[in-house]
């Protein structure tokens, strides 16, 4: 879906840089005047009439300059998000169990949820006599967990699988290993007062929309991240859309009654 969104951005003319990190944001006059690009080698300013940012509403704060106050600085420094890696493995197995994910609590182990991407779709493991399976990990960025090898982490995650009787360990084909930093919003006790300092300090800028999961330091599904982006490109055509409506309900996806609504 990203790659035909991509694609069709392209065609209308668009510029898309991909692994480059936006380092600085200029501003002036409760404008933003420029950021500041680089992909390791080389930097790069470019300017807009308007900028809408996903990147983590606390990166967004910290990259400001000239610097926010410093209460609003450390009102960002105060908002945490957990960071999640996971071990894709690929085993030679039937069917481990018949659920797409199960969330484990045993105390023995680390793992915090098992994704069983057969279940999800056959198309997702085309082999029959292969199952894939995603062992998650949630951690914060820098911890035992997010600095282990590649190779540890596997085992790690095989030995685990085995502790709770999912897999035969001799089963392991092949494996790696994906982090996403800053993947969960933290919601703890002083978060509501740090990102409303956060939120309405950045307010300010009418040139500058935050969006997104940690745009917005909101526990959003894809949904509801594209919903955001939606919405604040036609808040630059007019609307005025509030996006912090946007997941308000607080619903959670997942659940299901015993009538299956
Ligand atoms: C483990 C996990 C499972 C999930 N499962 C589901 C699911 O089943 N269904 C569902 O609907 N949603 C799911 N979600 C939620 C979904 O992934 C998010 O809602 C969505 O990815 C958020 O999109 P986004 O564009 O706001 O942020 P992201 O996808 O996080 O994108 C933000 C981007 O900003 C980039 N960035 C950060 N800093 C900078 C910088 N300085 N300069 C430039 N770029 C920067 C990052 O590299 C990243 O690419 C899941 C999330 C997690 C963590």
């Amino acid at each position: 879906m990203y790659e035909k969104i991509a694609e069709n951005f392209l065609k209308n003319n668009g510029c898309l840089l991909l692994n480059h990190r936006v380092v600085k944001i200029n501003h002036q006059n409760n404008k933003i005047k420029s950021i500041v690009i680089s992909n390791k080698s080389k930097q790069k300013t470019i300017s807009s009439d308007s900028y809408i940012s996903s990147m983590p509403i606390t990166e967004l704060v910290q990259r400001l300059s000239p610097q926010p106050p410093k209460e609003i600085i450390q009102a960002s420094k105060n908002l945490h998000y957990r960071s999640f890696v996971t071990a894709s493995l690929v085993l030679s197995s039937s069917e481990p169990f018949p659920d797409t994910w199960i969330y484990v609590h045993s105390p023995e182990v680390k793992i915090g949820r098992v994704q069983n991407f057969k279940k999800w779709s056959h198309f997702m493991v085309s082999d029959p006599d292969k199952i894939a399976l995603g062992v998650e990990y949630f951690c914060t960025e820098g911890d035992e967990l997010w600095s282990m090898t590649d190779k540890d982490l596997i085992e790690l995650a095989l030995t685990e699988l085995e502790k709770i009787k999912l897999i035969k360990k001799s089963d392991y084909l092949d494996g790696f290993v994906v982090r996403a930093e800053k993947a969960y919003p933290v919601y703890d006790s002083s978060y509501p007062k740090n990102i409303k300092l956060v939120k309405e300090y950045l307010a300010n800028f009418k040139n500058l929309i935050s969006i997104g999961r940690g745009g917005l330091f909101k526990y959003n599904n894809m949904d509801h991240s594209i919903l955001t982006g939606l919405y604040a490109a036609e808040n630059l055509l007019g609307a005025s859309h509030n996006l912090e409506e946007v997941n308000a309900d607080q619903e959670y996806q997942e659940e299901k009654t015993e009538n299956g609504d």
